[in-house]
């Protein structure tokens, strides 16, 4: 299977009361180790790309590329959406000719008609090219490529205006954070959560930042309409983990333990376990 785009895999989610699980990309490594664990685990995945990545792997279309013959060459059958993560107007434009399956138009910056009249033009665009279209309300705390955000809840009125467009997926902020949280975050907000379900009816929801959100938080937010949601720090942590024990462990220095290939195996392995964990929390194993 080629690349597809991510709203029949979430409209089965929400149906089904799971979330699929979105996990950023940075290299190849990190592309091997999501797409074979969704494989193995038959589970629909979503691989985020954001811009800052995109320009690492020297452009959209080298990304874009590599996925697709990635899923060819190792025989995945599981569905992959390829997404932009927090995309730029112009990023949407730059990934869309690309051949992404998926974009997030990430307005949120902008005042709410501005954010209502780029989402409605590329809602337009994507409705006719078969691509799903995720949208963001109130920013989301911490930092993603230079697009800072303070963990602000969303005001559901708005998330309505942005929805009723047509988005595929929304984004609302509910005091998330991008990266590790702070010892005294305190918490999702459940409330605002139910008051944008309460507006937004069957829009499949995204919960950003998902690394370090305690287990029950969650699944009650699964609960609550969360359909997706995006893992990119964890897996970073985990990678960076194993790579240093490696080293520490001095067995880059001992025969061909300089090979990039054995150098970067354990922190292979460390993605692929994260995601597994992931999955399993998010309840997509089996779902493919
Ligand atoms: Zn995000």
């Amino acid at each position: 299977m080629g690349l597809v785009s991510a709203k029949e895999m979430l409209e089965k989610a929400r149906d089904g009361k799971y979330a699929v699980g979105q996990f950023n990309i940075n290299n190849l490594e990190w592309t091997k180790s999501i797409l074979q664990t969704a494989e193995e685990l038959h589970s629909p995945v979503i691989l985020g790309v954001s811009e800052g990545a995109g320009k690492y792997m020297t452009g959209f279309k080298t990304v874009a590329a590599m996925v697709k013959a990635m899923i060819e060459c190792l025989n995945i059958t599981v569905p992959v959406a390829l997404h932009l993560d927090h995309g730029t107007y112009d990023g949407c434009y730059k990934c869309i000719d690309a051949g992404f399956s998926s974009i997030m138009f990430d307005g949120s910056h902008f005042p709410i008609e501005e954010n209502v009249a780029k989402t409605k033009e590329l809602v337009a665009v994507c409705n006719h090219l078969g691509l799903s279209l995720e949208a963001e309300v109130g920013a989301i705390g911490g930092e993603e490529d230079g697009v800072i955000g303070r963990g602000e809840c969303a005001d559901p009125d708005e998330c309505k205006k942005i929805a009723d467009l047509g988005v595929t997926m929304l984004a609302a902020g509910i005091g998330n954070i991008h990266g590790k949280y702070p010892a005294d975050w305190p918490g999702l907000s459940f409330e605002t959560l139910a008051a944008v379900k309460e507006k937004v009816g069957d829009m499949p929801l995204v919960l950003h930042g998902g690394t370090g959100i305690p287990t029950d938080m969650i699944k009650k937010a699964i609960s609550l309409g969360v359909a997706k949601i995006n893992v990119n720090t964890e897996c970073q942590l985990a990678f960076q983990a194993a790579t240093r024990k490696y080293v520490e462990e001095g067995k880059d220095l001992v025969g061909k333990g300089f090979d990039p290939r054995k150098l970067l195996a354990p922190g292979t392995q460390a993605i692929k376990d994260t995601v597994k964990e992931k999955m399993e929390i998010f309840g997509s194993i089996g779902k493919a």
